[in-house]
């Protein structure tokens, strides 16, 4: 796996160069993504194909960690990419979704919420000319979603940086 921290540091963490050391006292990296990055990297062990992706940042939210990752990376973990997030969230003791960075808020929550589908978007123009997003997904499927709606609508618009709103059919 990429990231911004050095194989050495990887694997004498705590112990870490200056380098490094400057990146965790900058906030570049997070005690949390150091933490995520080290599970990771003990899977590669078992599942080579993440030794070719690359770790962007973990984020906490409620009793969930989504690890950021580079674009066409959830492809490359395919199709062990559920038996990773459960093995790592395990590890990690909470429930932890990787996610591919964009700006696309359908693709962010597309990751977040598989192997749930979307069934569609409608695009939904409110009179001061501003659009909301209406992301459609099957009733049947609520209950297989790991966190509650609302809180999903909000990563994806800290992520995104736009606003969806999710409607069950
Ligand atoms: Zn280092």
């Amino acid at each position: 796996m990429k990231t911004t921290l050095c194989s050495i540091c990887l694997t004498n963490y705590p112990l870490v160069c200056v380098n490094c050391q400057e990146k965790i006292d900058s906030g570049e990296i997070s005690e949390l993504d150091v933490r995520v990055i080290r599970v990771l990297i003990n899977l590669e062990k078992n599942f080579s194909s993440l030794k070719d992706i690359t770790f962007v940042r973990a984020i906490q939210a409620n009793g969930l960690i989504i690890v950021l990752v580079s674009r066409g990376d959830s492809r490359r973990l395919r199709p062990a990419l559920r038996k990773i997030q459960r093995l790592a969230g395990g590890e990690l003791d909470t429930t932890l979704r990787i996610v591919e960075e964009s700006r696309n808020p359908q693709h962010i929550l597309r990751d977040l919420i598989r192997p749930v589908r979307i069934l569609g978007v409608n695009t939904i123009w409110l009179p001061d000319n501003s659009f909301e997003r209406k992301v459609r997904i099957s009733s049947r499927d609520q209950s297989r979603i790991p966190l509650d709606i609302r809180r999903l609508e909000e990563i994806v618009y800290e992520l995104s940086g736009e606003r969806i709103r999710i409607a069950f059919d």
